[in-house]
């Protein structure tokens, strides 16, 4: 769902945390991460570091998509997979050495499993400066989390995401702003979809029980709208941070 002014600033509640810190969403596929971490992002002024995007990037390099390294990131994310933990790791290593990390950022899509998790922990406790990490956990029925994945529709040019169901494009399969065709990421498809949950059930909501045993967690109802889910998960990190 495209994230604008209005959403943030009628969302937006009173903030004055100076770090933020290291905060993460969880959720399962279709929860809407991406969407909420982009509004944390706008509100806090900390990036949002989703794996997904920073693996998608690697993958349509002109190098890395051809080795077999490439090859091999594709099959997995394609048909629902996880990529190897060691990979995704070095990845948000060298991404957190950067200098707009210092105050804290949004993880989305990390940790997904938990050798992730307790790899995680492991870094930020030889962190110096930062406070402990907390985490946001957003629930969706299954229902829901069918239609916002397999409904969604991007733009190739300008990357505006749509939903077929529920923020439909004027024309067909048209962009609004440049009418390039839309396209559906692979993994998107209903039968990718069903392996991802089965991935997410397996492998993730072993984190999600993780964090929730360790305190610094929270979790809200991912099925209201932008706005209302991100009033609550801001009231959650300013609760877990004070
Ligand atoms: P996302 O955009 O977060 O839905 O991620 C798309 C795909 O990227 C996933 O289905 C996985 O194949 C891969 N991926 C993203 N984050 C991770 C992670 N933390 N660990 C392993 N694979 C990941």
């Amino acid at each position: 769902m495209p994230v604008d002014e209005a959403m943030i600033s009628s969302a937006a509640p009173d903030t004055t945390l100076t770090a933020p810190g290291p905060i993460l969403l969880l959720g399962a596929p279709g929860a809407g991460k991406g969407t909420q971490a982009k509004v944390l992002m706008e509100q806090w002024s900390i990036p949002q570091i989703s794996t997904g995007d920073l693996l998608r990037a690697l993958r349509s390099d002109p190098i890395e998509s051809s080795s077999p390294l490439g090859q091999q990131i594709r099959n997995l994310m394609d048909s629902g997979r996880l990529v190897p933990d060691e990979l995704v790791q070095q990845i948000v290593e060298a991404r957190l050495q950067k200098s707009d990390t210092a105050r804290g950022y949004v993880l989305d899509g990390f940790p997904r499993t938990l050798p992730q998790a307790l790899w995680l922990d492991d870094m930020l406790a030889r962190t110096d400066g930062m406070p402990p990490v907390i985490a946001v956990s957003m629930r969706v029925s299954y229902t829901d989390l069918l239609r916002r994945i397999t409904g969604r529709r991007s733009c190739p040019v300008c990357f505006r995401i749509y939903n077929v169901y529920s923020n439909p494009p004027l024309l067909d399969t048209i962009c609004d702003i440049d009418a390039s065709p839309l396209v559906q990421r692979v993994d998107d498809s209903e039968n990718v979809f069903a392996e991802r949950i089965r991935t997410y059930e397996e492998l993730t909501a072993p984190v999600v029980a993780h964090y929730r045993g360790q305190g610094r967690f929270a979790e809200v109802n991912g099925d209201l709208p932008v706005a209302a889910v991100n009033r609550a998960v801001s009231l959650a990190i300013l609760g877990l941070r004070s």
